[in-house]
This record gives C-alpha cells, sequence and structure tokens, in this order.
C-alpha cells in the first residue's frame, strides 16, 4: 500500500460505532490522504473528482461517508451505485465493502459480465442497497427489468482512466440517462486523460476536485533530458536513431498518449526492429498484452509502446529508458511515466520528445517539478520529415488521393532509405489510408455510437 502519511486519525470522523469497529477489526491506524480529503466533501453531498491510484486507500475514502450517510432501508431498490471497468474490481471492491459494512445490515451485491445473467438476477430480486457493476452487465440487468435504478443516490465510477480506455463511454452515457438527475456523482481516476475531462464537464455539476498530488520530485537517480523535434514522424526517426544503439538502449519503455499514435509509431518500430517490438493498449487482446508484458520483462523484446493507462498496472523493473514519445497535457502523467525508471537504486534515463505545440505542456512539467528538463541539441545527421499525421496536417489540408508520387516526394530521405519490403506498408498513400479507414470518423461528443462501433474491432 502506497502514501499513507497522515495526521489525521479515525477518532476525529463523524462516523458510527459500527464503523469505527469496523475499521479497527481491519487493523486500520490512521486514514490515509484520500480519506481524509474525501470524507467531508462526499459527505457534504458534493460531486467530487478524486485522482488517486489503486492503494491509496481510495474504496473506503469513498465508502466511509456513503455507508455513514446511508440510513436503514427496507426497500428493495438500491440507492448506491458504483460502476468499476473489471469483474476482478467488482469482486475486490464487494469484498472491501462487506468488511467495512461487517457490523451494519447492508445488502451489497456485485454483477459483471462474462456469466450467466440468471443467477445474478435471481440474487438482485431479494433486493439490494449497494450495487457494485461493470458497465455493460449493468445496462443489461436494467433492461431485462431485473433491476431499477429510479433510487440510486449516489453514483460512484471508480477507476474512470480504464473504463473510458476500454470503450466504456458509450454504455456511461446509457447508464447516465437511466438514473435519477438529482443524485451525487463521485469519480476517481488514477491519471486525467483528455476523455476524463470531457465526461467531468459533461456530467459533473462543479465537482469539488481532490488530487492525491504526485510528488512533484523527480528521483535523483533518473536523468532527464528532452529534444525538440518539429513533428511525429521525424520524432520517429529520432527514436529510431536512439533505438540503433542497442546497448545503450537495452529495455525502453516508449510512451504515448493515445492507441491511435501506439499503433501508428508501433507499425514504423516493428518494420525497422521486428520482434524486439511490441505494443499494448486496450484494443489489444487480454492474452497479446499479457505475452507482451511478459516477453518484455524477460527480455525477449527490447521495446514496448504503451499508453499511459494501459502502463499503470506493469510491473516491470530495470527500464533502461523511458521515452515520451508525446508530452503528457498533465504533468502528472510525467511523474508517473518516468517513474517506471531508475528503480531500486538503478539509475535510469528518461528522454521527453516535445514539438512546438507541446511546448506549454513541458513547460507546466517543468513547473510542477520545479527545474528545467536539460535539452539536448537535434542531431543533424537525423532527417526532418514533412510528413504529418492527420492531427499534424492544417485544417484546411485537401489530401490528393490521386497524386500519391508527390506526397512520397515530401518525406524524409530516412523513409526511402528503408528496406523493399518495408516500403508498401510505410510510404505513401496506402499506410493513411489504413488509418483513415480504421479511425473513419474522429471521436465526437456527439457522436455516441462511436465507442460502440469501435468495441468490436
Ligand atoms: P484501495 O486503494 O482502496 O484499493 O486500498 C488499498 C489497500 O489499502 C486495501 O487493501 C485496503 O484494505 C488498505 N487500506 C485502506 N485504507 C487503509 C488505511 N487507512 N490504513 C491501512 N490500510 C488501508
Amino acid at each position: 500500500m502506497q502514501q499513507i502519511i497522515t495526521m489525521d486519525s479515525f477518532t476525529d470522523f463523524t462516523i458510527s460505532n459500527q464503523l469505527h469497529y469496523a475499521i479497527e477489526d481491519l487493523g486500520f491506524e490512521k486514514p490515509t490522504p484520500i480519506q481524509d480529503q474525501a470524507f467531508s466533501v462526499i459527505l457534504s453531498g458534493k460531486d467530487m473528482v478524486g485522482i488517486a491510484q489503486t492503494g491509496t486507500g481510495k474504496t473506503l475514502a469513498y465508502m466511509l461517508p456513503i455507508l455513514q450517510d446511508l440510513k436503514f432501508s427496507k426497500q428493495n431498490t438500491p440507492r448506491v451505485l458504483v460502476l468499476v471497468p473489471t469483474r476482478e474490481l467488482v469482486l475486490q471492491v464487494t469484498k472491501e465493502i462487506e468488511k467495512f459494512s461487517k457490523y451494519l445490515s447492508n445488502r451489497v451485491i456485485g454483477v459483471y459480465g462474462g456469466v450467466n445473467i440468471n443467477s445474478q438476477q435471481q440474487t438482485l430480486a431479494h433486493g439490494a442497497d449497494i450495487i457494485v457493476a461493470t458497465p455493460g452487465r449493468l445496462y443489461d440487468l436494467v433492461l431485462s427489468r431485473a433491476l431499477k435504478l429510479k433510487s440510486i443516490k449516489k453514483l460512484v465510477i471508480d477507476e474512470v482512466d480504464v473504463m473510458l480506455d476500454l470503450g466504456f463511454r458509450f454504455q456511461l452515457n446509457n447508464i447516465f440517462e437511466l438514473l435519477p438527475e438529482r443524485r451525487q456523482n463521485i469519480m476517481f481516476s488514477a491519471t486525467m486523460t483528455d476523455d476524463v475531462d470531457v465526461l467531468i464537464n459533461d456530467f459533473f455539476k462543479g465537482p469539488k476536485n481532490i488530487s492525491i498530488a504526485v510528488s512533484g520530485t523527480p528521483l535523483d537517480n533518473i536523468s532527464q533530458s528532452c529534444y525538440s523535434v518539429p513533428n511525429f514522424y521525424t520524432k520517429i526517426n529520432l527514436l529510431i536513431h536512439l533505438l540503433n544503439d542497442k546497448d545503450l538502449y537495452n529495455k525502453v519503455l516508449v510512451f504515448v498518449s493515445n492507441k491511435r499514435s501506439a499503433d501508428r509509431l508501433f507499425q514504423v518500430l516493428e518494420e525497422e526492429f521486428g520482434f524486439q517490438v511490441a505494443v499494448i493498449h486496450s484494443n489489444k487482446t487480454q492474452n497479446y498484452r499479457i505475452r507482451s508484458i511478459e516477453n518484455f520483462n524477460k527480455n525477449k523484446t527490447r521495446i514496448l509502446v504503451t499508453t499511459d493507462v494501459m502502463s499503470r498496472g506493469l510491473h516491470i523493473d530495470q527500464i533502461s529508458h523511458v521515452v515520451n514519445f508525446d508530452t503528457p497535457s498533465f504533468p502528472e502523467n510525467y511523474m508517473h511515466r518516468i517513474g517506471r525508471t531508475g528503480r531500486a537504486e538503478k539509475e535510469g534515463t528518461s528522454l521527453l520528445f516535445y514539438t512546438e505545440k507541446e511546448q506549454p505542456a513541458k513547460e507546466a512539467i517543468e513547473e510542477l517539478m520545479n527545474m528545467e528538463i536539460p535539452e539536448i541539441e537535434f542531431p543533424v545527421d537525423i532527417e526532418i520529415s514533412k510528413r504529418l499525421t492527420i492531427e499534424e496536417q492544417p485544417k484546411d489540408y485537401e489530401p490528393s488521393s490521386t497524386n500519391h508520387k508527390s506526397r512520397d516526394e515530401s518525406f524524409g530521405s530516412g523513409f526511402h532509405e528503408k528496406k523493399d519490403k518495408n516500403k508498401k506498408v510505410n510510404l505513401g498513400g496506402s499506410y493513411k489510408r489504413t488509418i483513415s479507414k480504421k479511425y473513419s470518423k474522429p471521436k465526437t461528443r456527439g457522436d455516441k455510437n462511436y465507442n460502440k462501433r469501435n468495441k468490436n474491432k
């Protein structure tokens, strides 16, 4: 368990004796910082957004005020709904709530997909006070009328970053529409992402933000530097150049902020380095992800490309380099990323690539750390690519679908020097077509079916 440093004691909390006894039985002596800070906010009924990682004691942080507020009732329709992204978390959170409720008479039921729905329907028929659920199964249970959400007073969404990364936005929207409008929303996320930000703006009313601050002091044994790079494909040229030094760059974790960039980067790196490179993000199957991580851990692959959210549960040691292929727009994510290297007394190195557009994000990181990241001059022998990603192209840019040749000519010569077998994917319109086909429409707030369409891809 991380970060249990706090001044207060549980005796300062206005909670029932039953809750005090349960906490005593669990052997918890002091509240963790998130428990300390969230208690009065949640008890006051305000919406709350908590930025805290697993291991900070966040389950008790939201359950303590909720349980304190939850009066005994004979009604069968649940009053508290906790949404979590995975079956494992349903089981874990349900078990935790049962422990906290040891001396109370709450009825807690956990429901999740991938198992027969009938037995869950039967269990729900006996009534419940608190439901812990994954979004998809919850929605199915509501549609089958086994569960009614009209009495929900408090909604907790836990690990919302993972939930959105797994493509649950569509299901969340559906569930929100079924919930009473007058309710308290409580949300926890380990990382801030653009998707999380959009969700908060769409559904929360003036939430109180509580952040278990990531320390802005990086470990001394992590050496940091940065490169100013004009665009995505030049970043790839630079990365390939660095990775060619196999002895120095022997275990490299490359961070990108989203799946699209991860796929795009992986495709080019794979052409260059073959089996030495793997990618993990939430669109990959669980088996593929497990295998990729295992191979990286056993040093069978040298380079692992990952998104912020996916990297969280990773237990990987001895990483020689963390490469921030893009500059995280939330500075805390940078701290999480670089903390993956330099573990256990080992020296680690972190590199940050930033474009002009990412400069303010880099400055925000420097402000958080209260230090400037030393800059390394961009190596002169590396090709500056003129090729732009769809996002980098100016808005009024009209790609000429017939004139592939002229597009190809604008790429850096680094790409022309590739082996013949690589040319077909890496160069020109075909690659762009594959990508634009895969991501046919931009993800917009209004496009409710986006996640539905992409979930099964
Ligand atoms: P969580 O972040 O909710 O997954 O909690 C992580 C672990 O910390 C769980 O095993 C909890 O039982 C435990 N825990 C929660 N609160 C405290 C506390 N105040 N003191 C010690 N352990 C705690």
